[in-house]
Order: C-alpha cells, then structure tokens, then sequence
C-alpha cells in the first residue's frame, strides 16, 4: 500500500480506504463483510469510511463493524486503523436527529461511538451543509467533538468550494483545521474540478473522493445488463437501474476501451485517473466482494496517464 499525506497534517492515509455505505448493513451477511475488511486491513487499507446512516436498517454498519472491531481489532490494533464517522443527514424522527445543529453532531457522534463501541473515531465530519443553522455552530460543534476526545480530527462532506473556504477558515481560528473533505468525485461526476480541489489545496486540506466508480458503474459490473447480486438491482441501492440509460453505456463502453489499451480493467483505471491528481489523498471505495477488492488495488500498480489516454476520456467523459 502507499500512504499519502493527508493535507498539511501529520495523517497518513492509505491510497484506497474502504468505506462501509452499502454491504455491511443489517440486510447484508454479516461474514462476508468482515471478511472483505479482514483482507482490507492485511492489503494495508488502514483507513475505515462509516456514517450513522449506513445500514440499512441506519446504524446497523456502525453495529456490525463494533462488532468485527472486537473480534478482529483486539487492542493495539485500534491504533492501526483510522475509523471516520459522519453525522448530517436523517437519523432519527423529531427536530434533532437532522442536518447540522451542535444538538445533532454530538449527541449523534455519542451514539456512532456506542453503537461501534469506541472511546473515539479518528474523524468526525459534518455530513452536509445546512442552510438553516449558522456554519459557526455546525463548526464548533466538531471542534467540540475533538475537544472532548471524542474525535481526532474533523472534516467536511458534500460543501461547495465557498462553503468549504468559510467553513475551513473558522474551523481554523478555533483551533481545529480542518483535516479532510469528502466530495462526490468520479470520471462520470467532475464537479470538484470546478473550484473546489483549488479550495482545498489552498487551504492544506486532504481530499477522499467517494464513490469513484460511480456506484459501480465504472467497472464491468453493467458491461453486460444488471446482474441479480448488483447494486442496481436492490431495492435498497442508491443506484438506480434507470441511470443506466444506453447513453451511459454507451460512455462506460468507450472508458472501457481506454482502460483496455492501458492493460487495466476499468475499476483500475477509474481509480488511478483519481490518485493522478496530486490533491487526492485517498480513494474511498465499497465492494461487496473480496475479488473486487483486489481488483480496485491493482490499480496502484498503474497511475500514470500519457497525454493522449487523458484526451480520450475527457472526450468520453468531459467536465460538464
Ligand atoms: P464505488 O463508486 O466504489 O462503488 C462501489 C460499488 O461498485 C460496489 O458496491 C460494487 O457494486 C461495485 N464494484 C466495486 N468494485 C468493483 C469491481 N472491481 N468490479 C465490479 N464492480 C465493482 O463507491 P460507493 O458508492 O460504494 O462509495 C464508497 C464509499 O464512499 C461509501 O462506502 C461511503 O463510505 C462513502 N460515501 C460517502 C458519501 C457522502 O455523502 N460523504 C456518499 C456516498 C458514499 P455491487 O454491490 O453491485 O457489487
């Protein structure tokens, strides 16, 4: 594994985290989850993506991974792996288990801190940014966090790059910078390129762009139709089998072609087209199976692109 600077901090993450969003909730099985994370942490991914709404049912991938942490993470492993958590999206009913009141951050973290059995995470984000609450709450609400020992170290998730700056400079005045941000950032979705990873290197801010295969559909998963077992097909996947329309397809054909001539499989590429970009610190991945695990590592045996492979997907794939 390679481990990169996360920022200007003294954190190393490694080139691929996994996060746990789809596959280790309480509809999944249980072993196969903590099997593909067993394999993960031997690869050297030592950094795990939680949030309290993973499951389904939500929570539930909080649970489940206390759970592997206790069987497999006995002692000093802890201080082995980096564990993030997130609150700021729907966790539970009433005015409080919502958006980015210093109420919901913290009394949300104790429960993500219950639920995986932990004294702390090493990252607490704010899951998304709230019009309603002012940024100076939302913000001292995870300096709180890291004050308290709850937290090691704080990020943003899903802020645009002028949120993102005004959120960093007061997380900066208090004492807390902030660590990492965790953007929506793939071949298919290239927003972050329109301000925001100039926002973050101006500021010395790590970046861990999720869903970089765009919930699978930048690998060889929907090649060939929906399969049974995949994403698409689930009622509880985010990714719809009506997002696959034959233009996509037709896009994810001609990636696919790109990556052939590079000898990689598409996952691998999509991956290293990321890593490429110096303000990328760490992949943030999900799989649901070990094979795709070790498909998505080779991928850091080939990162760089020549001139022409990335012309060629800028036609396919171009920066809307
Ligand atoms: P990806 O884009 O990596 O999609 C993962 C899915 O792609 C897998 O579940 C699998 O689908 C398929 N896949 C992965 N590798 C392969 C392969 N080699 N060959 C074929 N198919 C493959 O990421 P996610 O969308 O899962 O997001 C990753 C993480 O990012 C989440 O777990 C979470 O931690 C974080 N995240 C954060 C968000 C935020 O708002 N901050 C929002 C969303 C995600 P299948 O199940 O069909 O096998």
């Amino acid at each position: 594994m390679k481990y990169n600077r996360c920022g200007q901090s003294g954190l190393l993450l490694p080139a691929i985290s996994l996060g746990l969003w789809h596959n280790f909730g309480g509809v999944d099985v249980f072993e196969n989850g903590r099997t593909i994370i067993r394999h993960a942490f031997d690869r050297g991914i030592t950094h795990f993506d939680l949030a309290n709404n993973y499951g389904p049912p939500p929570g539930s991938a909080e649970e489940n991974f206390g759970m592997i942490l206790k069987k497999d993470f006995p002692g000093f492993l802890r201080d082995h792996i980096v564990i993030s958590t997130k609150a700021g999206y729907t966790m539970w009913d009433g005015p409080y288990g919502d958006w980015g009141s210093r109420k919901y951050l913290l009394s949300s973290l104790d429960q993500s801190l219950k639920r995986m059995q932990l004294d702390y995470v090493d990252i607490f984000y704010s899951h998304r940014p709230d019009p309603a609450t002012p940024v100076e709450e939302t913000m001292m609400a995870l300096h709180h966090a890291v004050q308290q020992g709850k937290a090691l170290y704080v990020g943003l998730s899903n802020y645009s790059p002028e949120q993102t700056a005004q959120a960093a400079a007061i997380l900066k005045q208090l004492g807390t910078p902030c660590l990492i941000h965790q953007p929506k950032y793939s071949m298919l979705v290239r927003e972050p390129e329109k301000g925001l990873l100039d926002v973050l290197g101006n500021n010395g801010i790590g970046c861990i762009p999720f869903s970089p295969l765009a919930q699978g559909m930048l690998s060889s998963r929907y090649l060939n139709g929906i399969p049974q077992d995949s994403r698409a097909a689930k009622a509880h996947g985010f990714l719809k089998a009506g997002e696959l329309t034959e233009q996509r397809l037709t896009q994810i054909r001609k990636l696919n072609e790109v990556a052939g001539r590079r000898g990689q499989t598409l996952s691998e590429m999509a991956i290293a087209w990321l890593l490429r970009t110096p303000a990328v610190t760490s992949v943030l991945i999900g799989v649901s199976s070990v094979p795709q695990l070790d498909d998505n590592l080779a991928a850091l045996k080939k990162l760089d692109f020549s001139e022409e492979e990335l012309n060629a997907i800028d036609a396919v794939a171009p920066v809307s």
